[in-house]
């Protein structure tokens, strides 16, 4: 059976997607979405959105319904179990910046099922239950090959978006290379019903292989629909089974939060670990977006705003090409703006984030504390930490690439 649409196709329903086909639907551009799961993705990874993030969603009528469960979150706390340090640094120094100089906490599924509720009102067209296989190209088209209720089936469309997440069909049907490594270690991911908080708020502890991350995520719809998360390594010797062991998410847990009783585990959760970027962003009639075009390590909060970020650059260039306004160079313009970017900010600062939590030397702890520290009364220093943390300087730089740029973005090898 063969399906032509005279629609952008976007491949993926996650949050990548959505948020690009409503920049799309918004400029006039008609979207149809094709998803492999039965309704758009519910899982809970993102939670952080970070103030140049949300004034681009302010613009689409995004953030008035994400805020009706969300957190904004005014500070960032910063410790060192070891050397007993602390310090937590006011983000709103951004308003000198942003109309919102604060990161919203809402776990993910309520950011998809908002992004869903939205597009229903839209030019935008769901095809649930389609998995896409592969994808072939013309110059004229391109052509999806998706298993849908036993069969397969052609789907032609003019552009084709792959927002299908780190294993991409996309990406991979097009044999664009996902360059970059993936760390020995993985991530433990414990959510609880324990506020954590209360002693920890969200907090970066820094402490060697012992490092922690404690963040609290509200999901909705309900006031009590929130989880408290603990994020913390896993040692490349320990199997999966045993890092899955109920006994040692409650030793991690209980580490921080005494108690006599077990705390109640929602779920705990493995993650691999990588930071890897795709070759190109633009293939013929293919772009690109999200996890599909760059995975990186969760700490600070960068992989989801930045795939947001690919979206507000695409969907306006994307619009042009479609209404015959312009040729297809600002498609070059955005692979070379958002790769290159990724490459020079959100990996760099997300392995920054890493090392600083998990650093063994004491002199460099201490002197990162220290620095930390310093930021409290330096509003100068404060907003400059939070331009690079919250991922404004990422954006000033993209906007300044043109096409005289290099094309080829440096790659950067795993730290020693
Ligand atoms: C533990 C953890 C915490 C994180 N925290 C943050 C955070 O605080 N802030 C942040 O910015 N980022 C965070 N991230 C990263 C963030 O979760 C991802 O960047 C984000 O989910 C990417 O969205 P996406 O839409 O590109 O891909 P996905 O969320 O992976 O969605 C892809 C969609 O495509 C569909 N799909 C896949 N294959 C096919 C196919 N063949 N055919 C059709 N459909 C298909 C899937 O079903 C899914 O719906 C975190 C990640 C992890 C693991």
């Amino acid at each position: 059976m063969l399906t032509k649409t005279e629609r952008v196709v976007i491949c993926g329903a996650g949050p990548v997607g959505l948020v690009t086909a409503l920049a799309l639907c918004r400029a006039g551009v008609p979207v149809t979405i094709v998803e492999a799961d039965a309704t758009v993705c519910g899982d809970l990874r993102a939670v952080a959105y970070h103030p140049p993030s949300l004034d681009m969603l302010e613009d689409i009528g995004f953030l008035e319904p994400l805020s009706e469960i969300g957190y904004p979150q005014r500070y960032v706390r910063f410790s060192d179990r070891l050397l007993g340090e602390d310090v937590q640094l006011d983000m709103e120094v951004l308003a000198r910046r942003y109309r919102n100089p604060v990161s919203l906490l809402a776990g993910q599924q309520w950011f998809t099922q908002v992004g869903y509720q939205l597009l229903l009102q839209e030019d935008c067209e769901f095809l649930f239950d389609h998995r896409v296989l592969d994808a072939t190209q013309t110059d004229d088209e391109v052509v999806l090959t998706v298993f849908e209720n036993g069969a397969q089936k052609e789907i032609r469309a003019p552009w084709v978006l792959g927002c299908d997440g780190a294993s991409s069909a996309i990406r991979r049907s097009q044999s664009i290379e996902f360059e970059g490594y993936t760390w020995p270690e993985r991530f433990l991911m414990i959510d609880c019903k324990t506020d954590l908080s209360v002693r920890y708020g969200t907090n970066f502890m820094a402490d060697g292989p012992d490092w922690k991350l404690t963040i609290r995520i509200p999901y909705g719809p309900g006031p009590d629909d929130w989880v408290q998360r603990l994020v913390s390594g896993i040692h490349p010797d320990l199997s999966d089974e045993d890092a899955l062991r109920p006994e040692l998410a409650q030793s991690r847990l209980k580490a921080l939060m005494p108690s006599e009783s077990d705390h109640p585990i929602v779920s705990t959760r493995i993650y691999k670990v990588h930071q890897r970027v795709a070759k190109t962003f633009r293939y013929g009639r293919i772009l690109l977006a999200g996890d599909a075009a760059h995975i990186n390590n969760p700490m600070g909060g960068q992989g989801l705003n930045s795939g947001i970020h690919d979206a507000f650059n695409l969907a306006p260039k994307l619009a042009g090409v479609w209404r015959g306004e312009t040729g297809t160079e600002p498609l070059d313009l955005y692979d070379r703006q958002r790769r290159i970017t990724n490459w020079e900010f959100i990996q760099r600062v997300s392995v920054e984030n890493k090392m600083r939590n998990e650093e063994t030397d004491i002199a460099k702890r201490r002197a990162a504390i220290t620095y930390l520290k310093s930021l409290v009364d330096d509003d100068d220093a404060r907003f400059a930490f939070f331009m690079r943390w919250s991922m404004g300087d990422s954006l000033d730089y993209a906007a300044d690439i043109t096409l005289d740029h290099p094309a080829e973005a440096p790659r950067h090898a795993m730290p020693a």
